[in-house]
């Protein structure tokens, strides 16, 4: 049961609220985002919603039974957009693309890849500067250090930047350098991470976690947005099966079927969902057609130099192809 109630809600009628919740045996939260208030009722016991939808103060009222329910799709009419300023926007009917390396490597690396994307109209920029590696002698990124000499050319050039992290620690010394909260598939799951990143307001790429049911991923957006951020963005990056011809299987069904149960924007990652550069582009593009409201792709100006990834990662040229193919198959897509 999802209850929208009205900002300006008085006490008495919130308590008259809650106590009428209780007293069909319902527990009931209360959840405040940056774009409403709503309440949040828990129980089994089946009742006619109008006797709570006509009580003062209560804007809507939907009954939602499923595990997730403010990131369901049963409740809110219109899929929502992430709006990062400066006429950037993703979700329902606008079309995203980020690009850049796995990892951040120099500032050589930062400002060509910077040019690069603006050539091509791409406004998000990814690349990690906290790395998860299976390894631990491998690269983990250049840190807080890196992300400030980046976030100083992004600035200046009008990208925005994605990129992730690892801990609930990093977060209040990132924020002012961060416009997407990257959630890695390894921490899809760290729900302390998930906690404080409700309580920030920025918005959220949160990935899908290597062996994580559509549901899961659904309950893990659920925690962010129950703490109070709305601006969240489902990715789908392959999952672990038993198939070893490539690293992950991208699930293309999935992006489709989340687009089916939630209101929120759904970005596939054919990079890491696939991990090999020549398969990238028909994974994107067939993303596309499934639903995807944006693509995430690694992209280097010499792959096989790459600190990270660089078997998946695209050269320019094969970006400036693929970005064209992009838009060209969400214009057909949104015209079918
Ligand atoms: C990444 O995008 O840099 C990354 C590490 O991806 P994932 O968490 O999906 O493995
Ligand atoms: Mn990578």
């Amino acid at each position: 049961m999802i209850i929208q109630i009205e900002p300006n809600i008085k006490e008495a009628e919130l308590q008259a609220l809650t106590e009428k919740l209780e007293s069909l045996q319902y527990n009931t939260s209360q959840v405040s985002t940056q774009f409403g208030e709503y309440i949040i009722g828990v129980g089994k016991r089946a009742f006619d919603i109008r006797a709570i939808g006509t009580l003062p103060g209560i804007r809507d009222i939907h009954r939602v039974s499923d595990a997730y329910k403010l990131v369901s799709k049963k409740w809110k009419v219109r899929d929502t957009v992430i709006d990062f300023g400066e006429g950037v926007k993703l979700g329902s009917g606008h079309f995203g693309m980020m690009a850049g390396p796995c990892s951040i490597e120099s500032e050589e690396q930062i400002e060509s890849t910077i040019k690069h994307l603006q050539a091509n109209q791409v406004r998000i920029m990814r690349g990690g500067v906290y790395k998860p590696r299976s390894s631990p002698y491998s690269f983990r990124g250049l840190g807080q250090e890196g992300l400030k000499m980046w976030y100083q050319q992004a600035q200046k050039a009008g990208i925005r930047i994605v990129t992730e992290v690892m801990m609930t620690e990093q977060i209040e010394d990132m924020y002012d350098y961060v416009d997407i909260f990257q959630v890695g598939a390894r921490n899809a799951q760290n729900f302390n991470l998930l906690d404080a990143l409700g309580k920030v307001d920025k918005p959220v790429l949160l990935k899908r976690s290597m062996s994580g049911t559509i549901e899961e991923l659904l309950q893990s957006a659920e925690y962010i947005f129950s703490n109070g951020n709305e601006k969240i963005m489902l990715c789908e990056r392959g999952i672990r099966t038993y198939e070893k011809a490539y690293r992950n299987t991208m699930d293309v069904n999935a992006i489709a079927m989340l687009k089916e149960k939630t209101h929120l924007p759904v970005i596939a990652d054919p990079s890491h969902g696939i991990g090999l550069r020549s398969f990238v582009p028909p994974i994107a593009l067939a993303s596309v057609m499934a639903g995807a409201d944006g693509v995430i792709m690694e992209v280097h100006e010499r792959p096989e130099k790459a600190f990270s990834d660089g078997q998946q990662t695209l050269s320019y040229q094969e970006a400036e192809r693929l970005y064209k193919g992009l838009r060209q198959a969400y214009e057909l897509r949104s015209s079918l």
